[in-house]
């Protein structure tokens, strides 16, 4: 039986996390899409739901990504490095990332994203090697595997730091993602 990448997700059991999950939390969004969005892990609604990016980090990423014209479901691909959930929302340790690193190459090859945002230090350290100093490396353009590559802070922490004003985490990131709505418009024709 040839399963899709998808259905065959749903069976994994490489890691302990399958153990105490409710849903794999795979993907959302437009296969298609000339964007890729890759967060950490998937929390409590996440998993209640299956699907990523879909509670208030998730909906404060949409509202950030609609404030400068993209559409989160019919222009991006949304998903993250760890497919199940943490208990109470711990970080994901090294062996569980190391288990699920190759569910998220596969969806890299079968979707061949041109951009791909990377939300959070876990993400910019799992793909790109880059340990710390997100602060110093958000909103610079990298290449990986001939991609563009943007690192941008998490919405969580956005949530945590509300400010709205000139130089806030909120306002920088909006500014990365106008230079990634800038990219994008170079694809999208
Ligand atoms: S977190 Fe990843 S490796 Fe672990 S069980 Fe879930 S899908 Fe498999």
């Amino acid at each position: 039986m040839n399963l899709s990448l998808f259905e065959a997700c749903q069976l994994c059991t490489s890691c302990e996390l399958s153990k105490s999950r409710t849903n794999v939390v795979f993907s959302r969004g437009n296969p298609q899409a000339n964007l890729m969005v890759i967060g950490e892990a998937p929390g409590a609604i996440e998993d209640e739901r299956g699907e990523p990016f879909v509670g208030r980090s998730g909906a404060l990423l949409e509202r950030l990504m609609k404030s400068v014209g993209i559409d989160i479901d019919e222009e991006a691909y949304i998903c993250n490095l760890i497919k199940c959930r943490p208990p109470r929302n711990r970080r994901p340790t090294k062996s569980e990332l190391s288990a699920c690193r190759p569910w998220l190459n596969k969806q890299i090859e079968v979707n061949q994203p041109k951009i791909i945002v990377l939300a959070g230090a876990t993400a910019v350290d799992q793909v790109l090697g880059i340990k710390g100093g997100l602060t110093k490396i958000r909103g610079n353009w990298m290449s990986w595997q001939g991609r563009w590559v943007m690192p941008v802070f998490h919405p969580a922490y956005l949530l945590r730091n509300p400010s709205l004003s000139d130089g806030s985490p909120t306002s920088l990131t909006c500014k990365d993602l106008l230079a990634v709505r800038d990219r994008l418009n170079k694809y999208d024709f």
